[in-house]
């Protein structure tokens, strides 16, 4: 990686970008092949951008960072439909970012989908999840977030999947408590980048005011809600910002960011095993997403290492689904469940491994290369 002063390539903007040119004499029209090698998949860095010369891409190194995220690891799971990448950060920190290959199906296009992290752990504390464990170390910056959609772009290309239809805010961190970053990031994306908001999909733990300004961006990506529980008395269990934010507060705040938006309110559920998965919640659920008229997305746990907690029995499952009268429902598969994945599950295991090795490398048993 090139130096801390430089600016990052992906977030710069075009008046930062041009000056920086012409302080090295290079005509206008170099901008805008710096502008379009930045967002293709095939190039890895300032010196294999073919149409500038040499001696112009070595100055621009000086104070321009190609990428602010350094891929430390890689892993594949799902028949090498999903993979996952470890972003190393300028100051050490790790993160994780998924990129995920649905092939096309009956009606249903082929998409990309990248979910990235925003903050290099999380402050919210959930206790079922690896990230929460945690902590919060710090936020990432918006180049950060931008930058992991095009390492997984990358990673994509050299496996000839891609190019990336759809990101997902779904990774380490909650959004909406970096929501400068977030911000920024999706109006790089949806700018420069060319991915449409409508693909884009932030989830928020509940940061009931950052939802409300979040609709008055005019952004209009999706906003999906980790749910989880549907009584306040198990959501401040499981997820600890509930109890400032309380559930109604938080149903009202999606119910109202869909209309301003004419987005689709999401609800993500985490099904837990003897937690979450009693016909009381699914009967209570059900009535808050046909309140908000919202769409809600089951996700059946991945185990934890070391945790108690995990996914119910198929029996429960199905019962707990039958339940959920009237709504709209769609029970994602959990990708990459045969290796590392979910949020924080990577790093914790690699983080792990590496406290195993006296030298501190990378040898995972599992399908995990070092890079
Ligand atoms: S589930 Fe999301 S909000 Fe909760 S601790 Fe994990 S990363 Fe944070």
């Amino acid at each position: 990686m090139e130096t801390m002063s430089a600016i990052a390539l992906s977030t710069a903007s075009d008046d930062a970008l041009a000056a920086m040119l012409a302080a090295r004499g290079a005509p206008a029209f170099r901008l805008a092949q710096l502008r379009r090698a930045t967002w293709q998949p095939f190039v890895g860095g300032l010196g294999e951008i073919r149409q500038l010369p040499a001696g112009l891409t070595a100055a621009l190194g000086q104070e321009l960072l190609f990428s602010t995220v350094e891929v430390a690891a890689e892993s594949e799971a799902d028949q090498g439909l999903t993979v996952k990448l470890l972003c190393r950060l300028a100051d050490g920190q790790t993160i994780e970012t998924v990129a995920m290959e649905t092939p096309a199906r009956g009606e249903a296009r082929r998409r990309s989908t990248v979910c990235v992290s925003t903050q290099v752990g999380c402050a919210v504390g959930c206790p079922f999840c690896a990230t929460g464990r945690m902590g919060l170390r710090r936020s990432c910056t918006p180049a950060e977030v931008v930058d992991q959609v095009r390492a997984a772009a990358s990673a994509l290309h050299r496996r000839r999947l891609g190019p990336v239809t759809h990101v997902v805010y779904m990774g380490m961190g909650e959004p909406l408590a970096a929501y400068a970053t977030t911000v920024a990031s999706l109006r790089v994306l949806t700018g420069p980048a060319g991915i449409s908001a409508r693909r884009i999909t932030v989830s928020t733990s509940g940061v009931v005011p950052a939802i409300h300004r979040l609709a008055d961006e005019g952004i209009g990506c999706t906003l999906a809600i980790s749910l989880h529980a549907a009584t306040d008395e198990l959501r401040d269990r499981l997820v600890p910002l509930n109890r400032v934010h309380p559930l109604a507060s938080l149903v009202d705040a999606g119910t109202r960011y869909a209309a301003r938006t004419g987005r689709r309110l999401s609800l993500e559920w985490c099904l837990i095993g003897g937690v979450n998965d009693s016909p009381e919640q699914a009967r209570a659920l059900a009535e808050l997403a046909r309140r908000a008229r919202a769409h809600i997305n089951v996700i059946p746990m991945n185990h934890i290492e070391d945790s108690p907690w995990g996914p119910p029995d198929r029996r429960t499952e199905v019962a707990f689904l039958g339940g959920l009268d009237g709504v709209t429902v769609t029970v994602r598969d959990t990708r990459g469940a045969d290796t590392d994945a979910a949020c924080g599950q990577l790093r914790a295991a690699l983080e792990q491994r590496r406290m195993l090795r006296p030298d501190g490398t990378l040898s995972p048993p599992r399908a995990v290369a070092a890079v």
